[in-house]
This record gives structure tokens, C-alpha cells and sequence, in this order.
């Protein structure tokens, strides 16, 4: 077995913002598993960082068996730190390791997996706080126009200017498509609490993202308990810790299978809960992983993530009428890396 690593940052089309962070750049880190002429593929959309770790320290933790794998993986980075990039880079590998067992195999990934679903219903999610009122109302209106009865945009930057950008989205959309928020923490407890039932009564929205800082799990509690909307989080939960932490502070648990210590760690969270999960980004290889989840609720179809995997990958899955539905047909994930592609942004 012999692992390759590439991170490849891409420029975004647009200036990017939301509550709290602004961006025009992603970095994806994608692992290729290489063992007896089959490829398997994982990524998760880190720091370049990631990928040294897994050049230094994950490489040599690799072995037949994966869980086994990703016992040695987990144990090896004991004193680097585990939540955060080394759950990232494991992420990466355990998800290639995964691949290539389905291809061995010659079955999807998601037939490996043990599906509940054989799709994932999608949410359009971009509407980027450094948008114009245009192309907010055009990137949310094409979501619609193409199926999508959900979308979300990002709020809590300049919360004054929030009330004329939520008129245009709800505009935009139309009295019957969902209207998700998302603050990624940019508020405090009392001052979400208000603008929750602003959003509810005014605006419709039925989803408050991070109301608060994910790492505020009192704060969180204190908006779900009162919120006249649901309240999710979970996109930061890196460990089952992490998970077993936030869970009872929200309505719907995010999980993030690019982040959350992979397939494996996924697969011993994400059903033990009594509580709806919802798919945090990545969505080529969500969509096969996500279908094995009992209470499934949807998939965030990330307008910066759906860009790169069609850039990066071949066999990236499309949505119609608004599902995401992994390729069955297709060994593994379906994904083929476009190397050439890769590399022409690494020059
Ligand atoms: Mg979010």
C-alpha cells in the first residue's frame, strides 16, 4: 500500500464572506491509496498542513485492515493534537481506504456503507455576506429554478444590513422554498435569541446555523431551548467528544465526513444519537456516506465544494429534482482524480 497526497488551493470566483471569516481561496487535500493497480480516493478541505501530516506520520500507520488503520492513525497522533487538522488528514486517508475496499470489492461505496437511502435530499448553500444584492438573488433564484426547495445564506457580518439581504433572498425565492441562516458564531446568546425570532417571524427561516460560537455549548443550548426555529451545529465536531458534546445543544446535528476522523468516525457517531443528521459540504463523497444514516435529513450542496469536485474530479455526482444520488453503477466513490488539473494548479 502507498499513499499520495496532493493539496491543491484554488482561487474562488468571488470574494468570499460570512459571520465570521473571510476567504478567496480553498485548500482540498486529497489522498490516493495506490495498492495491487486499484486507486482509492479521500479529501478533505483543510490546511496544506493536512498533507504533511500525512506524509510524516499517517503513511507508516497504514495497513490491511482499515479500522485497523485508523486505530494506528488515531494513537499516532496523540501529541500532535487530534481535532482539527490531524482529524482532517485522517479523514482523507480513512476515506481512501474505504474507496479502495469498495473497488476491491467492484461495489459502491455506498453499497458498502449499508445504505438506509439511495439518495440525499441537497440544500443550495453559498449567499455569502460579500455578495451583492444581484448575484445573492441570482445564485439562491438558480438553486430554486433547479429543484433545490431549500437554500441558505450566510448573515451575522453586519447585522444592520441583514434585514434588506433576507427581503431579497426571501424575494428571490418565493413564499415556499426553506430559507436556512447561517452566523458561524457570530453572535452571543441573547443577542441570536432576538434576531432568531426576527428571522422566524419576518423572513420565514425555519434554520439558525451557529447562532452562536460552537465552542459556546451553553450559549447553544440557551438559543435552541427558546429559538421559535431550529437551531443546528456540528460542522467543528472533529471527535465522537466533540459529537456526544454539542449534540444535546441542537435541533439537527451537522457532521462533516471530510473532518470528523472519516468514515469510520463517522460511521460510530452518526447513528448513535436520537437526533436528525444533516450533511456538512463535500458532497461527492457525502452523498455516499450520508445514505447510511437512519435519520437523514439532507446535504449542504456548498456552492465553493460542488465547484472544486467538478474541477478535481471525474464522476462527480449531479443533482435532479433536488437529490443527490450516489453513482451505483460506479466501483468505490466514482471519483477519478483529473491529475493533470491538479497540477496545473500547483504551478
Ligand atoms: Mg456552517
Amino acid at each position: 500500500m502507498r499513499l499520495e497526497v496532493d493539496a491543491t488551493t484554488i482561487p474562488t470566483d468571488a470574494p468570499e464572506s460570512d459571520g465570521t471569516l473571510e476567504w478567496d481561496s480553498t485548500t482540498i487535500v486529497v489522498v490516493r491509496a495506490h495498492d495491487d493497480g486499484q486507486t482509492g480516493i479521500g479529501y478533505t478541505y483543510c490546511d496544506r498542513a493536512a498533507a504533511e501530516l500525512v506524509r510524516s506520520t499517517l503513511a507508516n500507520c497504514v495497513q490491511e485492515d482499515v479500522r485497523a488503520s485508523w486505530l494506528a492513525m488515531n494513537a499516532a497522533v496523540r501529541n500532535t493534537g487530534r481535532p482539527g487538522i490531524a482529524s482532517c488528514a485522517i479523514s482523507a486517508v480513512d476515506q481512501a481506504l474505504w474507496d479502495l475496499k469498495a473497488r476491491r470489492l467492484g461495489i459502491s461505496l455506498a453499497e458498502l456503507l449499508g445504505p438506509a437511502h439511495d439518495g440525499v435530499p441537497i440544500y443550495g448553500s453559498g449567499g455569502f455576506c460579500s455578495y451583492t444584492r444581484d448575484r445573492l438573488q441570482e445564485q439562491l433564484g438558480d438553486w430554486v429554478a433547479s429543484g433545490i426547495s431549500r437554500v441558505k445564506m450566510k448573515l451575522g457580518r453586519d447585522p444592520e444590513r441583514d434585514p434588506a439581504r433576507l427581503d431579497a433572498a426571501r424575494e428571490a425565492i418565493g413564499d415556499d422554498v426553506e430559507l436556512f441562516v447561517d452566523a458561524n458564531g457570530a453572535f452571543g446568546p441573547k443577542e441570536a435569541l432576538a434576531w432568531a425570532e426576527r428571522y422566524a417571524l419576518e423572513w420565514g427561516v425555519s434554520w439558525f446555523e451557529e447562532p452562536v460560537s460552537s465552542g459556546d455549548l451553553e450559549g447553544m443550548r440557551f438559543v435552541r431551548d427558546r429559538a421559535p426555529l431550529e437551531v443546528a451545529a456540528g460542522e467543528y465536531a472533529y471527535t465522537p467528544e466533540d459529537v456526544r458534546n454539542i449534540v444535546g445543544c441542537v435541533d439537527v446535528l451537522q457532521l462533516d465526513v471530510t473532518r470528523c476522523l472519516g468514515i469510520t468516525g463517522f460511521l460510530d457517531v452518526a447513528n448513535a444519537f436520537p437526533v436528525d443528521v444533516s450533511a456538512h459540504c463535500a458532497p461527492a463523497i457525502s452523498a455516499h456516506v450520508f445514505c447510511a444514516v437512519n435519520r437523514l435529513r439532507h446535504l449542504e450542496y456548498f456552492h465553493d465544494h460542488v465547484r472544486i469536485e467538478r474541477m478535481l474530479f471525474d464522476g462527480v455526482p449531479e443533482p435532479a429534482g433536488g437529490v443527490l444520488r450516489p453513482d451505483r453503477s460506479r466501483p468505490g466513490n466514482g471519483l477519478e482524480l483529473k491529475v493533470r488539473e491538479v497540477a496545473r494548479w500547483a504551478s
